[in-house]
């Protein structure tokens, strides 16, 4: 019997994950009773450690969202209007556009063939002495080993930083994503791993550039000596990371096993494979398990066949491309052929805690199917 190519409308795969209720509650009434809901709430120091600790960095730094983060890291390492930062063409708008915020420019640089990390030869030759940062970036929690592109900025002087708002647990080279460079910025937005409604931190091991990055969040602590924003996170969003920290590590476990169970169904020599992640020290925390096809010409009816069964890839559902089609990014454009590649060739995958064992059943049979090459 040929498996129903088409989604079942009765059993809808939802791609989102609402982690169970651990405590949240007792500790939001704590900072009721304490009697303050601010950013300067004594729950706040609590949570940076906790991250901190999590982490195993010296610093935490939280924040409103992932893209305080991002624009205070820039921020803090100097990045300044007129200045260029260097962010990889994968990169969704959220990633670029704290760059535009600072009144940067943004240089485009493309991808290493099938992979996330910058091309260490287009970083070479997009490298000028106004370049001040570098964005590396762990797309959908796939590690994004950027050691030969960190070496180059290195000897330039040029601080590389990750966003890792998809990647909270990720492993890169044994450590975790968002502690390989000089600083990692972090999302606690609801679709994220960790989430607290909205949200954000920055982890440093820098207590300089922590205490800088502390400063331009909180408006410069109101001593009037330098410029800053209110990017602080309100007390009861803290509460609820502290809370739900945690859990972390078994919801890693469970899409770990989720993601091994479809990859399993995949047959060997099958149209479908894994996105290459490196080595053994190299685990994603499948914020989504991506997968590829080497078959470039059957990728439009692949993506088709996944959008039928009710699980669009990012490039349908979202349109995702390289960061120059977007239109305020298109002054920026410039030839990024592996980046183009990756977008038309992936597929990404929910494998989140709250799909059922039918569920995931289910999508790996979608997925085996379409990898032996039956497609509608
Ligand atoms: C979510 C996200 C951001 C922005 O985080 P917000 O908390 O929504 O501001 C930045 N970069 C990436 C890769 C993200 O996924």
């Amino acid at each position: 019997m040929t498996p129903e190519l088409t989604h079942d409308a009765a059993r809808p795969v939802n791609d989102r994950y609402t982690p169970s209720p651990c405590g949240e509650l007792d500790e939001i009434a704590e900072v009721l009773a304490e009697g303050r809901l601010s950013g300067g709430a004594p729950v706040l120091p609590r949570y940076e450690q906790a991250l901190a600790d999590w982490f195993g960095v010296k610093r935490a730094v939280a924040v409103n969202s992932g893209s305080s983060a991002l624009h205070a890291t820039l921020v803090a390492l100097g990045v300044r209007a007129g200045d260029q930062v260097l962010v990889p063409a994968t990169a969704p708008l959220p990633t670029a556009m704290p760059i535009l915020t600072c009144g940067a420019t943004p240089v485009i640089v493309d991808t290493a063939p099938g992979s996330l990390a910058m091309d260490p030869d287009a970083v070479a030759a997009r490298l000028t002495p106004r370049v001040r940062a570098a964005i590396s970036l762990p797309l959908w929690g796939y590690p994004a080993d950027d050691t030969p592109a960190a070496a180059i900025l290195a000897a330039a002087g040029v601080p590389v930083i990750e966003d890792a708002c998809q990647a909270h647990g990720t492993r890169s080279r044994g450590r975790y994503a968002g502690t390989n460079h000089r600083a990692g910025c972090f999302s606690t937005h609801d679709r994220k791993l960790l989430s607290t409604g909205e949200g954000g931190f920055v982890l440093t091991d820098d207590d300089n550039l922590a205490d800088r990055i502390d400063h331009y969040t909180h408006l410069g602590h109101l001593t009037g000596r330098t410029h800053g924003v209110n990017y602080k996170l309100a007390g009861p969003l803290a509460a609820i990371g502290l809370r739900r920290l945690p859990g972390l590590h078994g919801q890693l476990r469970t899409r770990r096993a989720n993601a091994h169970q479809l990859l399993a169904a995949l047959p060997v020599g099958g149209h479908l494979t894994e996105l290459g992640h490196g080595d053994a020290q190299d685990e994603p925390n499948y914020y989504n398990l991506v997968l590829t096809t080497s078959a470039a010409h059957l990728a439009p009816r692949l993506s088709e066949a996944f959008a039928r069964a009710g699980l669009a890839p990012d490039s349908t559902r979202y349109g995702y491309r390289p960061l120059y089609h977007q239109q305020i990014f298109a002054p920026y454009a410039t030839a990024c052929p592996h980046a183009e590649h990756l977008a038309a060739t992936t597929f990404q995958l929910p494998v989140h805690p709250d799909m059922s064992p039918t569920t995931l059943g289910w999508v790996a049979d979608r997925v085996r199917v379409l990898a032996e090459g039956q497609l509608p």
